[in-house]
C-alpha cells in the first residue's frame, strides 16, 4: 500500500459519544515548540493546569492533575490507589462504565459487591443506603454520566450517605466534567477523574483526576504497594507537587492543548457553559420529539452531553449513520451491549454543542428518516427546535 501524503483526514461534526470537536486555538497550542518536562516554563504550565482543574471539578484539593492516559487511565488511577486485595468495593453499576469498574476491581483483587440497575435508569440512593447499612464496605465507586446510556446520576444523598458511613466516594465525570456541574467538594466526593476529549473539547490523551485529603490519607496508609507503579498517586504527585522528581514523561504537547482547553472554559465562564449545554440539548430533544422519535431515558435523568434516542423500527441503524457521515460528516454513535441496535447516542459535548450542529442534524434526519420511509412531518424537528432558541432568545432579552 501507498504511504498516503499530507493531510488526507476529512473534516467531522463530531456528535457522538467522543472525542468532541477541538477548538482551533487549542490545536494551535500543541503546534508549540517543546520543552524538557522539568523546564521552568513547563513548571509554571503545571501549575497553571491543576490551578484550572481545580475551578472546573469545583474543588480546592491539592492533588488535583492530569493523569497521562484516557478516562479509563483516570478511572483505573482511582480504583488502583483505593482498592486494596481483599477491600470490600461496592460498585454501582447501570451501563457499559460502571461494568468497566468492576472489571479493575477484580483485576485488582478488591471484593467486589454489584449495585445494579436498568440500563436506562439511575441507580437508586435508597438502595445505595441500604447496601451500605447491610454490609462493610471500604468503597464505594458509581458513574455520574453514563455515556452508554444517557443517564444522569444524582449524587448529593450518595455522597452524604457514603461520608456519613466513613466510605471513601469515587466518581466517574468523563461525560459531565465541563458540560454539567461537577461538585466534587460540595458533593463530599474523595476521588474523581474525567477525560479531555468529552466536555472540555480538548485532544484525547489526558485524565484528569482529583484526590481528596482522606482519599491521600488512605494512598499513604496502604498495607501494599499499589499495584500499578504508573498510576500510583504517591509516586505522581512527586513530580507534579513540590518535589518535581522525575517519574514518567509528561506528554508535553497534551498538557500544552489541556491548558489551553481549560482556559477557554475559564474564559466561557462554568455557569454559562453549562447554560449552552442545557439549551442545545432542550432544543435537540424538542426537535427530536416533533420527529416523533423516542428517547430512552426519563426527563429529569437526562445528560445534557449525550441523548441516547430510540431507533424507529422500520428505519437501518447503519445506513442512517452511514449517510450522516458521508453526506453530512455528521458522527453519531451506535448503542453499545444490550442497546446495541437500539439506541443512537447524539454527543453534545463542548465546542459540539451548538445551535449549528443541533439545526444541521435535525434537518439531516428529517431527510434521511423520510428516505427510509419514517412518516416524519417535514420540517417538524428543526421548527420544533428553531421555537426553543426563540424562546430563549424572548426570555434573555427581557431579562
Ligand atoms: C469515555 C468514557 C470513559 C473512558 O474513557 P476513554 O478515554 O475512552 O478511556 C469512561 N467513563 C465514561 C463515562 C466515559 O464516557
Amino acid at each position: 500500500m501507498e504511504p498516503s501524503k499530507g493531510w488526507d483526514l476529512p473534516g467531522r461534526i463530531l456528535m457522538g459519544p467522543g472525542p468532541s470537536n477541538v477548538s482551533p486555538r487549542v490545536l494551535r497550542a500543541m503546534s508549540m515548540p517543546l520543552v524538557g518536562h522539568l523546564d521552568p516554563s513547563f513548571i509554571q504550565l503545571m501549575e497553571e493546569v491543576k490551578d484550572l482543574l481545580r475551578y472546573v471539578f469545583r474543588t480546592r484539593n491539592e492533588v488535583t492533575i492530569p493523569v497521562s492516559g484516557t478516562g479509563s487511565a483516570g478511572m483505573e488511577t482511582c480504583l488502583v490507589n483505593l482498592v486494596e486485595p481483599g477491600d470490600p468495593v461496592l460498585v454501582c453499576v447501570n451501563g457499559l462504565f460502571g461494568q468497566r469498574m468492576c472489571d479493575i476491581v477484580t483485576r485488582v483483587g478488591g471484593e467486589l459487591g454489584r449495585l445494579d440497575a436498568e440500563w436506562g435508569s439511575i441507580v437508586d440512593p435508597a438502595q445505595v443506603r441500604k447496601a451500605l447499612d447491610r454490609g462493610k464496605v471500604k468503597v464505594v465507586a458509581i458513574v455520574h454520566a453514563e455515556t452508554s446510556t444517557g443517564v444522569l446520576q444524582p449524587l448529593e444523598e450518595i455522597g452524604k450517605t457514603v461520608r456519613e458511613h466513613g466510605q471513601l466516594l469515587i466518581v466517574d465525570a468523563v461525560t459531565s466534567l465541563g458540560g454539567h456541574p461537577v461538585e466534587t467538594d460540595g458533593w463530599r466526593i474523595d476521588a474523581c477523574y474525567s477525560g479531555t476529549q468529552k466536555c472540555l473539547s480538548c485532544p484525547p490523551g489526558l485524565s484528569p483526576v482529583t484526590f481528596s485529603d482522606r482519599a491521600m490519607e488512605t494512598v499513604r496508609n496502604r498495607r501494599s504497594p499499589v499495584q500499578s507503579w504508573y498510576l500510583d498517586m504517591g509516586l505522581l504527585f512527586k513530580y507534579w507537587g513540590e518535589e518535581r522528581a522525575y517519574h514518567h514523561t509528561a506528554p508535553i504537547s497534551a498538557n500544552y492543548a489541556l491548558r489551553e482547553a481549560l482556559r477557554l472554559i475559564r474564559e466561557e465562564g462554568l455557569e454559562a457553559r453549562y447554560a449552552r449545554h442545557e439549551l442545545n440539548q432542550t432544543a435537540l430533544v424538542a426537535g427530536l420529539e416533533a420527529m416523533g422519535l423516542e428517547l430512552l431515558v426519563a426527563e429529569g435523568y437526562r445528560l445534557w452531553s449525550l441523548t441516547t434516542v430510540k431507533i424507529p423500527e422500520q428505519v437501518s441503524d447503519a445506513a442512517v449513520r452511514g449517510r450522516l457521515l458521508t453526506e453530512y460528516g455528521i458522527e453519531i454513535g451506535g448503542g453499545l451491549g444490550p442497546l446495541k441496535g437500539r439506541v443512537w447516542r447524539i454527543g453534545l459535548m463542548g465546542e459540539s454543542s451548538t445551535r449549528n450542529n443541533v439545526m444541521l442534524l435535525l434537518l439531516a434526519l428529517d431527510e434521511i428518516l423520510r428516505q427510509q420511509g419514517m412518516n416524519v412531518e417535514p420540517g417538524a424537528g428543526t421548527r420544533a427546535a428553531g421555537d426553543v432558541y426563540a424562546r430563549h432568545g424572548a426570555r434573555d432579552s427581557a431579562a
